[in-house]
């Protein structure tokens, strides 16, 4: 085994050309090892019984199939649905859940045409071009390889999937063929070349060469017609610029996750280093304070709110009308979990931490029947307004179909194994099983009420005593994190965004506490092209953002001048109950006065009620002044 694997930076040292590429620094526990308990748990008990169980009508997906889609793209509805089923199925073990993805993958492999496609178009006019054909035949492999991969290792599905991909493989590619970026129905055919990710996966199960050489191909072209995605990102070009007048956030990025792939599979030193710079730049450049990203405003006025738009600096922008849609943020999870897996960068897990928390179960329907669309900081929270279809007055939107799949990947990210030892990265409570290095098992119990509260405690319960790596992420916003290890105080002081790492021998039974910097702090708003951020400020509690809901006090949208110390931090005080339902609330003092804040999370908004996160000073933004 490559000794580099001891570190959290094998892929880092791949790119500087300094080792060997020797694979994961990070890897995913085994299915149905990890369970959750906490809070998380609920929301993802609520989507697993509201949507992947629930009134969703997907006979109706498989059928577009056989007698063809009613609008351009609704054939990925299918690979979606049935996508995060499956991941839910690798958490859960339910089987219902398994019933129901049996009955959908009989369904799809009916809809088999003559040459092995499972396409909504007839062979004679694939690849269809603006109908969206690849982009769906992509969501239909990727269901049947989670499928294949987390329920039932039905060669018929193996089977199946290598048809399909031959099939793709015999129409496109270089000339004669059809070129993957004239497909689609995108100004710059990004969607079509997101086949990476499929690819990659068959690749990984069948080891067969021609489908990583289509999967090179795929990366030799860029990803977009007139702009070389991967090259743009090994220059580091700001992601609302990449892809000229169509940075589509959703799609490109789920372009870099099968570029990630590709990466593990060759250790391509560009293509790394691009997929690690696309990374840094999304996350610096285009999240907002709830973790997802992607605006209308100022750059992108005609993408509906999908594209990258300098996001985290424009997200006070007060003309903003759609931002972060939930496809968005659940591919830009996605993406995060294989930056974790290569590199073991605490700062992928942070990401996520930040995007669960609010960003995406601030997006679910309290039912759990799905997910809004796009996720407005300021204005109406959600809406399920956008690209979709009406299934008999039932609507299915894209992000209906995606949100799920983020709560499916919570247990997969959590906690994660290392070749010296564990890793834990998402707090809420749960219980893993996972290994030592010796190979021997390891229990983890995570006791917490986190984010509710700061205290966590972890219970280490390894088969025998032995020595291995524990690291615990430290938020980057906890300034002072306590930590205790059997009721003493640990030694070394814990840095902010960077994992703790407590090497020692681990006996049953060793308890490790940690009590993290929930006070809730200012966050002052960025400043975009026009100045807006200025005069914005917004409060937060630990990762939670909290927002005024006019649910909750109906002067919610009035200018106020919070009342915090030179270093942000705010004396707001708890209230419980929390209003509405909410899952945490302050009395946060102004100038003018105490103000209620609840977290952004839980603002049920469904019933039109507005949000205000982005608290305003003044009432006339500095633009129109
Ligand atoms: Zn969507």
């Amino acid at each position: 085994m490559c000794s580099m694997k001891k570190h959290m930076s094998v892929a880092v040292a791949v790119l500087l050309g300094t080792a060997a590429f020797c694979g994961d620094s990070l890897s995913p526990l085994a299915s149905g090892d990890v369970a959750l308990n906490g809070g998380l748990a609920r929301y993802m008990e609520k989507s697993m019984a509201g949507w992947i169980l629930g009134d969703v009508p997907y006979h109706e997906f498989a059928r577009f199939f056989r007698d063809g889609r009613p609008k351009f793209a609704t054939g990925e509805m299918w690979g979606k649905f049935v996508r995060a089923g499956c991941m839910f199925y690798r958490y859960a073990h339910d089987e219902a859940i398994k019933a129901r993805m049996k009955e959908c993958v009989a369904d799809i492999l009916a809809a088999e045409r003559s040459n092995g496609s499972i396409s909504c178009s007839p062979v004679e006019a694939q690849p269809d071009g603006r109908g969206g054909d690849l982009w769906e035949r992509k969501y239909v492999m990727l269901g049947l390889e989670g499928y294949y991969s987390y329920v039932d290792r039905d060669p018929a599905v193996l089977e199946s999937l290598k048809r399909q991909a031959d099939a793709i493989i015999a129409q496109v590619g270089p000339p004669p063929k059809v070129d993957v970026r004239d497909q689609g129905w995108s100004p710059n055919h990004v969607e079509s070349s997101t086949l990476l990710e499929p690819f990659m996966r068959l690749h990984s199960l069948t080891r067969e060469r021609r489908y990583l050489d289509f999967a090179r191909y795929l990366v030799d072209c860029g990803g977009a017609k007139g702009s070389d995605l991967v090259q743009m990102a090994f220059d580091k070009v700001p992601p609302h610029l990449m892809a000229g007048a169509y940075p589509k956030a959703y799609e490109t990025t789920s372009y870099f996750e099968g570029l990630a792939d590709y990466w593990r599979a060759t250790g391509d030193e560009r293509v790394g280093r691009a997929v690690l710079n696309y990374f840094e730049l999304v996350r610096d450049r285009e999240l907002t304070i709830v973790g997802n990203g992607g605006a209308d405003q100022p750059f992108h006025p005609r993408v509906f709110g999908e594209a990258w738009s300098d996001t985290a600096r424009e997200q006070t922008n007060p003309d903003i009308k759609r931002m972060m849609e939930t496809c968005t943020g659940v591919t830009w999870m996605k993406f995060c979990s294989h930056i974790l897996r290569m590199t073991g960068d605490c700062s992928a897990a942070e990401a996520i931490e930040r995007y669960v928390y609010n960003g995406l179960v601030g997006a679910m329907k309290p039912d759990g029947k799905g997910f809004s669309y796009v996720n407005l900081l300021d204005g109406e929270k959600v809406t399920n307004k956008g690209w979709g279809w009406d299934f008999g007055g039932k609507r299915v939107t894209c992000c209906n179909l995606n949100g799920p799949m983020g709560l499916a990947y919570i247990p997969y990210v959590s906690v994660m194994q290392a070749a010296d030892g564990l890793a834990l990265n998402i707090y809420n409570g749960l219980r893993a099983k996972a290994n030592a290095p010796s190979g021997a098992a390891v229990e983890m119990a995570v006791e917490t009420d986190y984010p509710l509260s700061g205290h966590v405690r972890i219970v280490l319960s390894p088969a025998a005593a032995e020595e291995f790596a524990l690291r615990l992420r430290i938020p980057a916003w906890s300034a002072e994190t306590g930590v205790r290890l059997n009721g003493v105080a640990y030694g070394a002081k814990p840095e902010s965004g960077r994992y703790l790492e407590m090497r020692r021998i681990w006996w049953k039974g060793d308890v490790v506490e940690l009590d993290f910097d929930m006070r809730c702090r200012l966050l002052k708003g960025p400043s975009g092209v026009n100045q807006a951020g200025d005069d914005r400020v917004a409060v937060a509690y630990g990762p939670i953002v909290l927002t005024r809901d006019e649910d909750v006090d109906k002067r919610y949208n009035e200018p106020v001048h919070i009342v915090a110390t030179a270093d942000g931090t705010i004396q707001a005080k708890r209230i419980e109950p929390a209003p509405n339902g909410a899952q945490v609330a302050f009395a946060v003092p102004t100038v003018e006065g105490t103000i209620v804040m609840t977290d952004y999370a839980s603002a049920d908004c469904w019933d039109g009620s507005h949000v205000r996160t982005w608290l305003s000073e003044r009432l006339v933004s500095r633009r129109k002044r």
